[in-house]
């Protein structure tokens, strides 16, 4: 039976490239399969990944909020005394999660809500308060813009700008430079003007403190900006560190009677300590300005702190001659210039006067459409700045 052989024949051949086909088929469809099953499971480790995130985010919005606060001492028993930034100070337990070397008095820390423990140390350095102190890099007054003052200027270059400069001068001769320099002066006659300066010929970072804000502006945080402007100046060395108004933080300690007077006396004991620090400073000077070097603290003034004291008188003649030519330096001015009758009628005025005189007189000029200045405009600008004083003593009379 040829016939059913042959059909039989055809059927196993169909059949064969049919189980061929539908293996290749099913090849096909298994490597699809495997690609999609792996990434499915990349989908699902990236799934799982961002779910974690979530959770840890999640986590981090349902804690309750740490309060910030300052060490203020740390007592033997391993606890510490700390002023919470929300008022009263508290002694407090240390996480053991912290290193008990790395805590200091005058750190900042991050507290328990409930129980106050520190629980985190906070990063010191590069406070957004710092950075609103007055930070100049290099300041754009040269000694040259400094009118009369010459023996004042001689000290301060003597005491700031040689030991920032050639500090191995001092080395050579074997005396240890002076440390903090105090200016004291009725205002306006130019002792910061002065301390910008040699931060400008030293090419010195210059960091004015203002004592009084130091105090109010900073209340509970004095010591520790203290401490912290002198690490930033350590940071930005050479730097000058200028702390105007010094008779705010270092006032004669009278009997404390408020939580004020001992906030005072924090700042002042933590300014003391960082001046007797000088070694450690390395190329940071200390200047300090007052007008009341009267009420100064004796401990401020003590040899080693600001042991040099340099007084900015009112300008004499001579002075006032030379403050004037550098304010009009850049004016518009008519040639018939009587300057000395201006010096003489400006006599008992400061350098800062005389700066604002010479504004005036710009503006007396502007108001009437001219931009020449005259001698009348100088006359009505010295009686305007006159009448602007507060009535009663002169200047002269008003430092003690
Ligand atoms: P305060 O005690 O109020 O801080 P100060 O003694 O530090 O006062 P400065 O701020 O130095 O006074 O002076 C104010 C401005 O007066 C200066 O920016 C400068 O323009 C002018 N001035 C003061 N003294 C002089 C001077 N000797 N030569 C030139 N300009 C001066």
């Amino acid at each position: 039976m040829p016939g059913t052989t042959d059909a039989k024949k055809e059927g196993e051949v169909e059949d064969a490239s049919y189980t061929q086909s539908y293996t290749r088929h099913l090849e096909r469809r298994l490597r699809a399969l495997e690609t999609e099953k792996q990434i499915l499971h990349a989908e699902r480790s990236r799934l799982e990944k961002e779910t974690q995130t979530l959770r840890t985010e999640l986590e981090k919005l349902r804690h309750s909020p740490l309060i910030t606060g300052t060490i203020v001492e740390l007592l033997e028993d391993g606890r510490a005394i700390v002023k919470s930034s929300t008022g009263p100070n508290f002694v407090v337990h240390v996480a053991s999660s912290i290193p008990k070397e790395k805590l200091q008095p005058g750190m900042r820390v991050a507290l328990n809500q409930r129980s106050f423990a520190i629980t985190q140390d906070l990063p010191t350095s590069k406070d957004p308060m710092i950075r609103a102190m007055e930070i100049e890099e290099a300041p754009d007054v040269s000694y040259t813009d400094i009118g009369g003052l010459r023996d004042q200027l001689r000290e301060i270059r003597e005491t700031v700008e040689l030991p920032l400069l050639k500090p191995d001068l001092f080395e050579k001769v074997g005396i240890e430079p002076p440390r903090g320099v105090l200016l004291t002066g009725p205002p306006g006659t130019g002792k910061t003007l002065c301390a910008r300066a040699v931060a400008h010929e030293t090419n010195a970072t210059f960091i004015r403190v203002i004592g009084s804000e130091l105090v109010q502006k900073f209340i509970g945080e004095g010591a520790r900006l203290v401490r912290e402007i002198f690490l930033m100046a350590k940071e930005k060395a050479p730097a000058i560190i200028f702390v105007d108004e010094l008779d705010a933080v270092g006032s004669q300690r009278l009997d404390i009677a408020t939580s004020g007077d001992r906030e005072v006396q924090r700042t002042l004991m933590q300014l003391l300590s960082e001046l007797d620090g000088f070694e450690k400073r390395g190329q940071v000077a200390v200047i300090g300005a007052t007008n009341r070097p009267d009420i100064l603290d004796p401990a401020l003034l003590r040899p080693g702190r600001f042991d040099r004291l340099i007084d900015f008188p009112l300008p004499d003649e001579h002075s006032r001659r030379e403050i004037f030519k550098i304010h009009i330096r850049g004016m518009n001015i008519t040639e018939e210039l009587n300057l000395d009758r201006l010096v003489i009628t400006t006599e008992g005025r400061t350098g800062a006067d005389i700066k604002a005189i010479c504004t005036e007189a710009g503006m007396f000029a502007i108001r009437e459409e001219r931009t020449c200045v005259i001698q009348e405009d100088f006359h009505q600008a010295i009686e305007k700045v006159q009448g602007q004083k507060p009535k009663g003593k002169a200047p002269a009379d008003m430092f003690c």
